[in-house]
């Protein structure tokens, strides 16, 4: 992705250029044909609320769109007003108070950088471009989550425009129902977020990797190994399997394990590593290079040219699963087994559940392990062979899931639960006193709403009057 230069304009569907600014939008090299009647590139805030009005007035439904990393291109709806946000990308540091306001069209990179010469930290995504518009909305695994949390329990403040036209301000204060809401309701989200509030950490000093690849003829004991290790996992290790066709250092199909590693020193961080570098199948490995020093931006650069490159189309899945690792097995290898080319990919992430440990938020549904499908491909030809694959392969185990997360999911194409029944019902009441009519766009699917209660009128608090 590019960050967007110069002032924002208004794109009118039908004229020159159209298709090419809305699918410029977008990650995701895809076309789902849907677009929208109108793009409108906001610069500030008296933009978003004219383009509220306007939505109003012209009986449009709102997308909204950030850094456009939803995998499933959640903003691209047909005959919308689609609000870009990317060019809220203003960074306010308080060092002091160890806090920051963003914009929503802030890239993840961007933010670390800043915070680099404060020596604070905050969970930023694994890829630099990944925008804190959607990311905070949908929960955000970031670098360090395994012992900082989910991104959104470090966000403290929002501010929006709804769907009346005012700007409000939220938190665990004021307008409390809508920050809880903000914090896990993802695309679901009923408002137009101009400013994240955030509490921000002590950056980590020794930021680095752990490497190891096996080949795919070792897949079960690896599978199981990652089980087996499960909780005992030090927090400061982010513990990834990466399955691919061409795994690095063999350029055959294979497991690459991840583990970044963020401690205070490098004598901490490899003895964090040691349960990989000493593990019980160190001699089975193709590769266990030793412990890289290097930054979590230059992790996330990495990342982006091996297996996330900004061409590709893209069809992803998950599923949060405490299943027994034998019930997985058939699964996954039926997922090697019918992997698209390189770089695609899947990814088991042993997860330290945050069950009884988060604050009250939508966000609350996770298990031991996070299973993603990441297919790729470049050729219009290949859309029909590949596009179904990341739902197929998760449809397969979904006996076995415990929900998704919002993060890979594709929820227009397989809709499934990604918070509790009691929190869909807290979602539901909270949309219907702020957003009545419906007016922004909602989850591109979801399974059978549970019973709506009455929703309470209350009027919002106006933070100022624009
Ligand atoms: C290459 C890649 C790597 C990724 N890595 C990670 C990762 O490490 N961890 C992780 O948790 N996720 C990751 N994701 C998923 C990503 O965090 C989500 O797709 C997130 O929504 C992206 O935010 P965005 O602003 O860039 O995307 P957008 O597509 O702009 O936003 C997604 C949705 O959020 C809503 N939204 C966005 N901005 C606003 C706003 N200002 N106000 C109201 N609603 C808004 C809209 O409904 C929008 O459709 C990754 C995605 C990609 C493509």
């Amino acid at each position: 992705m590019k960050r967007p230069k110069g002032k924002g304009s208004t794109y009118e569907r039908g004229t020159p250029g159209f298709d090419d600014k809305v699918l410029a939008t977008s990650f995701n090299r895809r076309d789902p044909g849907q677009r929208p009647s109108v793009l409108i590139e906001a610069n500030d805030v008296l933009d978003v609320i004219n383009a509220v009005k306007r939505a109003k007035r012209e009986n449009l439904k709102i997308s909204i769109v950030s850094g456009g990393h939803s995998w499933s291109q959640n903003h691209l709806r047909e005959g919308c007003l689609l609000l870009s946000m990317a060019r809220f990308n203003a960074i306010n540091i308080d060092a002091e108070k160890s806090q920051a306001i963003v914009g929503p069209g802030c890239w993840g990179i961007d933010l670390d950088r800043a915070l680099k010469k404060h020596d604070l930290f905050f969970p930023i995504a694994h890829v630099p471009d990944v925008c804190m518009g959607g990311f905070l909305l949908q929960g955000g695994f970031g670098w360090g989550s395994t012992f900082l949390g989910n991104a959104c329990e470090s966000v403290i403040g929002i501010d929006v425009v709804l769907a009346d036209g005012s700007l409000v301000h939220a938190s665990e204060n004021e307008n409390s129902d809508l920050f809880w809401s903000a914090r896990g309701s993802g695309p679901g989200f009923f408002g137009v977020v101009v400013r994240y509030h955030l509490k921000l950490h002590p950056r980590p000093k020794f930021q680095g990797m752990q490497l190891q690849v096996f080949r795919m003829k070792h897949m079960e004991e690896v599978y199981h190994w990652a089980d087996h290790i499960g909780k005992d996992v030090p927090s400061s290790v982010e513990f990834q399997f990466v399955m691919t066709p061409k795994a690095m250092g063999i350029f055959s199909p294979g497991i690459e394990v991840f583990a970044p590693v963020l401690t205070n020193s490098y004598k901490e961080a490899r003895e964090a590593v040691s349960f990989i570098t000493k593990g019980p199948l160190r001699k089975k490995a193709s590769l266990t290079p030793p412990l890289i020093p290097i930054s979590t931006t230059n992790m996330g650069i990495v990342a982006n040219i091996t297996h996330f490159p900004a061409s590709a189309k893209w069809c992803t899945d998950n599923m949060w699963s405490n299943a027994p690792v034998e019930d997985l097995m058939p699964g996954l290898k039926r997922i090697a087994e019918t992997m698209p080319p390189a770089p695609s990919h899947s990814l088991w992430l042993n997860w330290p559940s945050r069950a009884g440990k988060r604050p009250d938020m939508a966000l609350n549904l996770d298990a031991k392990r996070y299973i993603a499908v990441y297919g790729e491909w470049f050729d219009d030809a290949d859309d029909a062979k590949y596009a179904n694959w990341a739902t197929e392969r998760m449809s397969e185990l979904s006996h076995l899931s415990d929900g998704v997360q919002l993060a890979d999911e594709n929820l227009g194409k397989r809709p499934a639960r990604f918070t509790t029944d009691a929190n869909m019902i807290r979602l539901d009441n909270a949309r219907a006193k702020y957003d009545p009519e419906n007016l922004f766009n909602s989850w591109a699917g979801r399974l059978k709403p549970p019973s709506i209660k009455q929703p309470v009128k209350q009027k919002p608090k106006l933070f100022e009057n624009v």
